[in-house]
């Protein structure tokens, strides 16, 4: 069975886990944080061992490595009831981040959109991670040399992804509002995706 997900996807610092964060309070909607999960892991494992080196230099962790962690955090989510598959969406946040990482998932979910949270202003992206790394304590956002490294890395293998997915699905969203608006632009556009699927499965029934 593929589950049915909406992708929050969007530069380091874009807003992606604020988003998340509220939808997932909306009964239907399941969250989950592709960094959260890393985050939230034994960080003495090999696994917590290759995410600490990865992202302290701004890099992604092996696709393997994320992509089986990111199933085994699924199934549990699962067995605890935490993510029904039957009513709920998966909102997905920090995944996939690159083309391969899309195509091994291919088999696990069903991609309904994809929001793309667009900010054009770096220095703004910038001043958000440096916040962040004070409030959170994060290693990846602690310094100008990481953050540049994080910036290029979503250029050049996150960004890719949008082509992958393709503009049927993706639809921008404008990243340098309040997030309140950011939020309500997004689930207006929940909306229309939910309502351009019924029509399109009624012209089917009528064809
Ligand atoms: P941000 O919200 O700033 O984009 P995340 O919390 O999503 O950052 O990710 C932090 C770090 O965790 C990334 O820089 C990367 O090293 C690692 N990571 C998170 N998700 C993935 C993924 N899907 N594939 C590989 N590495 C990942």
């Amino acid at each position: 069975m593929q589950w049915r997900a909406i992708l929050l996807f969007g530069a380091p610092g874009s807003g992606k886990g604020t988003q998340g964060k509220i939808l997932g309070t909306i009964p239907g909607f399941c969250h989950l944080s592709c960094g959260d999960v890393f985050r939230g892991m034994d960080l003495r494992t090999k696994v917590g061992q290759a995410f600490l080196q990865y992202s302290s230099a701004g890099k992604l962790v092996p696709d393997d490595v994320t992509v089986d962690l990111w199933r085994q955090h699924m199934a549990n989510m699962v067995t605890l009831g935490k993510f029904k598959p039957e009513i709920d969406h998966l909102v997905l946040d920090g995944i996939p981040r690159n083309v391969e990482q899309a195509k091994l998932l291919k088999a696990d979910i069903k991609v309904e959109a994809l929001f793309h949270l667009v900010c054009h202003d770096r220095a703004k992206l910038e001043e958000r991670l440096k916040r962040r790394a004070l409030r959170d304590n994060r290693l990846d956002d602690a310094s100008d040399k990481v953050i540049h490294d994080r910036l290029e890395t979503y250029k050049k293998e996150t960004k890719p992804v949008l082509d992958y997915y393709g503009e049927k699905l993706v639809k921008e969203i404008d990243a340098e509002q309040f997030p309140y608006e950011v939020t309500r632009d997004i689930l207006s556009q929940v909306q229309a995706t939910k309502a351009e699927r019924k029509n399109r499965k009624l012209a089917e029934v009528v064809a």
